[in-house]
């Protein structure tokens, strides 16, 4: 739209106008990029984070592809307007495009098979904004150099105006957001040592109110570090939305995660959420909810079991427990607890269970949902959290029994 408003240039045939609008295209679509992974908890509220990220992937695909076919079209059609390739000949506005298409190449790359490449998550992070930031800024320079598609003042004007705006945005996701982090920090009170090589970590609010989340959401948790800093990892909360005291339930995995036990009393931590809409809460007027969970997964579906609790909620509630043995059930002492407030079926699965286990073993099955689920399941919201293989098969199976697709609520905790 912005290429038609003022005096529109002279085409210079099919391939090469269609090039040009390839690669306009696909630099909108890469601008969207950085306002999608900005968290502004209003925009992605409807749709929950972890949706906005998979749109983040799938979008930026496509927006390489047209950034590479806008190259690929002028290299086939009209190789000599691309000029020599050596920088200390070429005009620097082409370097700058070639330097970004490479950069924008590499980012998708490092992106789509991180684990492939064995690539850390904390250095996969740190390079992916760096990348993303230079590639852009250089693409951008390429355009301003080459001047002829926004030689006219209007579309300058708004190009520049698009140029500040994301400028803007990242002044505001890197130092306006962290700052506003800052003047609400976190305490640590405790941590908790839970079965399954999981640790409770117990924060509480630092001189201002603390934070309103629903039952069931996450926030970014960054300790030690200022919330300047670019290690931030993502937390349910496992507590109830009705204590002062925020809880986030851990398991021991990686590098950050295995130093919770370690964090002293009183460490400083800032929070940035909350964030997701996996959460009973949005459904107000159903009749009655089904939880889903393996391992750590339990975290967020404590939280909603918890806010129930409190609320002395007395709508029937199925929760299945999938766990490897007796041992590694997080949160078993409360739950079997709950079981005299709350009006809780609890199901443990054991998929390595030896032989004195009575209850439920191996894997879930069609008859193991028809078997636990009372006779209105399809009427009842179902919340699944755990590891993509379960969260898949669950849902297969729910699919199978003729849930209705809306019903059916997950969270994973891999969304990168
Ligand atoms: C919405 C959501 C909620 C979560 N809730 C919980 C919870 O309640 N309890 C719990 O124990 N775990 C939870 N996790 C998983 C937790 O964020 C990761 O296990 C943790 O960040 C791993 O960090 P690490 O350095 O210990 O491990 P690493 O070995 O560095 O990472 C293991 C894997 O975790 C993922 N990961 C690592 N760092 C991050 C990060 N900063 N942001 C996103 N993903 C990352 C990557 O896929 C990585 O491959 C949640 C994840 C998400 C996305």
């Amino acid at each position: 739209m912005v290429l038609n408003i003022g005096e529109v240039p002279q085409g210079s045939g099919f391939w090469w106008d269609f090039s040009m609008a390839l690669g306009f295209a696909g630099m909108a679509m890469m601008g969207v990029q950085f306002f999608l992974t900005a968290r502004f908890k209003r925009a992605s509220a409807p749709f929950g984070i972890d949706i906005i990220y998979y749109f983040h992937r799938y979008l930026a695909i496509a927006a390489f592809i047209f950034i590479f076919l806008h190259f690929l079209i002028i290299r086939i059609d009209n190789v000599e307007a691309l000029g020599v390739i050596n920088p200390f000949e070429a005009p620097w506005y082409m370097t700058t495009g070639r330097i970004s298409l490479l950069l924008f190449m590499l980012l998708i790359l490092s992106s789509l098979f991180r684990k492939q490449l064995k690539i850390e998550y904390e250095t996969w992070r740190i390079t992916h904004i760096v990348i993303a930031v230079s590639a852009f800024l250089l693409a951008l320079s390429h355009i301003e150099g080459v001047g002829y598609y926004i030689a006219d003042p209007e579309k300058r004007w708004l190009w520049t105006a698009y140029t500040l705006f994301f400028v803007l945005l990242m002044v505001y996701v890197r130092i306006i957001k962290p700052w506003g982090m800052k003047k609400h920090p976190y305490k640590v009170v405790e941590v908790k040592k839970e079965f399954g090589d999981s640790y409770t970590l117990a924060l509480e609010p630092e001189g201002h109110a603390g934070m309103h989340f629903k039952a069931g959401q996450f926030a970014w948790l960054t300790l030690k570090d200022s919330p300047y800093h670019i290690k931030e990892h993502p937390f349910s909360f496992s507590s109830s939305p009705h204590k002062n005291r925020i809880e986030f339930t851990i398991k021991e995995l990686g590098d950050f995660t295995k130093t919770i036990k370690d964090t002293p009393i009183g460490e400083i931590a800032y929070l940035d959420g909350p964030y997701g809409t996996f959460s009973v809460e949005n459904y107000p007027d159903a009749p009655g909810f089904v939880f889903i969970t393996a391992g750590v997964g339990a975290a967020p579906i404590m939280s909603m079991l918890r806010s129930l609790a409190d609320k002395k909620d007395k709508r029937p509630l199925v929760l299945l427990d999938i766990n490897n043995d007796w041992e590694s059930i997080i949160f078993r002492d409360e739950l079997e607890e709950m079981q005299n407030h709350l009006n809780l079926k609890l199901i443990h699965l054991l998929t390595k269970a030896d032989d004195s286990w009575q209850g439920e073993k191996g894997r879930i099955s069609k008859e193991l949902f028809q078997r636990i689920l009372p006779k209105d399941l399809r009427e009842l919201e179902y919340f699944i959290c755990g590891p993509k293989p379960v969260s898949d098969a669950t849902q297969k199976e729910l699919y199978g029994l003729k849930v209705p697709l809306g019903k059916v609520h997950f969270e994973l905790f891999d969304m990168v």
